[in-house]
């Protein structure tokens, strides 16, 4: 769409304000919005941003970074291909923003940028990225002592749907409306928790969808008077929430799924392999940008299939990557990678720019997986020395830990850039220092419905 067609579009419409929303270094969803009168000027000129703004942790601490202070500004540049007329608020309008220097250059600290590098190194090795993100959530009411679970429902129990009916319905027409394509729902194994899942597409718009899709379902859950929770363990006692990660490589054309190899044992191609084998060995410092916050921590942990060892397998829960069994008649489209150690309090364009990075790596390499570390059982039903025999590691076990990981790590500290590895390093380390000094009870609170 171009800029004279989106002004008409948002006038016809009848809408007042139209957001510029980028995803900042915490997860957290932030922007600024234009009157439509001033909008044809700032579709080019954009909407001028601190430096500073990549400097708050989500507790709104600036951290004293260099090239973060009080002087500075960047604009934040809204693409025109993300222009959505937002169905549970019509009198706004939402785009997704980059992040671009007052020089007209890309700033090395946006996220969607660092995303888009990512993008641009796999299309010079022929590959064109596919993924979609598949979030779990909760809906919760408020109450006088905190926040309680819509239902009691039980696992993919009808009862779950019945509760959740008219909220989930919105959401879908919602989502649908914004042209995310709706594939399957089912009320989650938690109280109250929610799966729906969308159609992977190309790898930016998968990320700009997944903050469609939290706008969406906070906001429309809110107009039913609920609470929605995209928060990692927003119950202590309850299951955790994922948003599990799909990729496949296709070819330029999109005929091919470069991940697919039907003389394969697994069905996967050679590609696959050494995408697999880069993920699995920068997997305990990608941990930091998938599973980022303090919150990551409590949903990551053995037995609840969200993998907390360094191991690989056959649509295998308990591996941080699962090769997911192929569909009847659909073989090479169905064929995908599920990158399972990730929830939605990353930041989507870091989240999937990162495991992308990681694969690539492996690819350019030629690296091969260890067969070790390839399960077709329940880790935790291995014994501690079966376990270091086969060179599977237990995931870092806190924040702290996957922080210092992921400095050790050049390979995605180089990917993401100096300025962006600095400052989210440095943000990250800030939740770490403040959210350790206090109890569970203030760190849920503070994660129940950021994200
Ligand atoms: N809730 C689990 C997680 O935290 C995933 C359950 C599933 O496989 O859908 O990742
Ligand atoms: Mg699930």
């Amino acid at each position: 769409m171009n800029n004279r067609e989106i002004v008409r579009r948002a006038r016809d419409a009848g809408v007042q304000l139209v957001s510029f929303f980028y995803c900042d270094n915490g997860g957290t969803i932030r922007g600024k919005a234009t009157h439509v009168s001033g909008l044809e000027g700032r579709l080019n000129s954009g909407i001028g941003l601190t430096l500073a703004m990549q400097a708050y942790t989500s507790m709104d601490d600036l951290q004293v970074i260099q090239g973060m202070g009080p002087v500075g500004e960047v604009r934040l540049i809204p693409d025109p291909d993300t222009f959505t007329i937002l169905p549970y608020a019509p009198k706004r309008a939402m785009m997704l923003a980059d992040l671009v220097t007052t020089s007209r250059r890309p700033w090395e600290a946006c996220p969607r940028d660092f995303l888009k590098r990512a993008l641009a190194r796999a299309e010079s090795l022929g590959l064109t990225i596919q993924a979609a993100m598949e979030p779990e959530w909760y809906l919760a009411t408020k109450e006088e002592d905190g926040f309680v679970p819509l239902d009691e429902s039980l696992d993919n129990a009808s009862i779950g749907y019945t509760f959740a009916q008219d909220v989930i319905d919105d959401v879908i027409e919602a989502l649908e409306t914004q042209g995310l394509r709706v594939q399957q729902y089912y009320a989650e194994l938690g109280h109250g928790q929610q799966e729906l899942s969308i159609e992977h597409t190309d790898a930016l718009r998968a990320a700009d969808n997944h903050i469609i899709y939290r706008e969406t379902v906070r906001n429309v859950a809110y107009q039913h008077g609920l609470f929605a929770s995209f928060a990692p363990k927003p119950f202590p006692d309850q299951a955790g929430s994922g948003c599990h990660i799909h990729l496949s490589a296709w070819d330029g054309d999109g005929a091919n799924n470069l991940f697919y190899d039907s003389t394969d044992y697994q069905n996967i191609s050679a590609l696959a392999y050494q995408f697999i084998a880069g993920v699995m060995e920068h997997l305990p410092g990608l941990i930091a940008l998938t599973c980022p916050s303090m919150n990551s921590y409590r949903r990551i942990s053995p037995g609840s299939w969200a993998p907390a060892f360094t191991c690989w397998g056959p649509d295998n829960r308990e591996a941080a990557l699962r090769i997911p069994s192929l569909f009847w008649d659909a073989e090479m489209a169905s064929t995908n990678l599920e990158y399972r150690t990730v929830d939605s309090s990353s930041n989507p364009y870091i989240a999937l720019g990162s495991v992308i990075a990681a694969g690539l790596d492996g690819i350019e390499r030629g690296l091969r997986p260890s067969e070790g570390q390839r399960l077709d059982v329940d880790p935790t039903s291995l014994t501690t020395e079966e376990l270091e025999r086969r060179g599977i590691r237990r995931l870092p076990s806190s924040l702290k830990e996957a922080i210092s990981e992921l400095e050790a790590d050049t390979t995605l500290t180089d990917a993401m850039g100096e300025q962006l590895a600095n400052s989210y390093l440095t943000v990250r380390r800030a939740e770490w220092d403040m959210f350790s000094q206090r109890d569970a009870e203030f760190e849920i609170r503070h994660h129940f419905y950021k994200y």
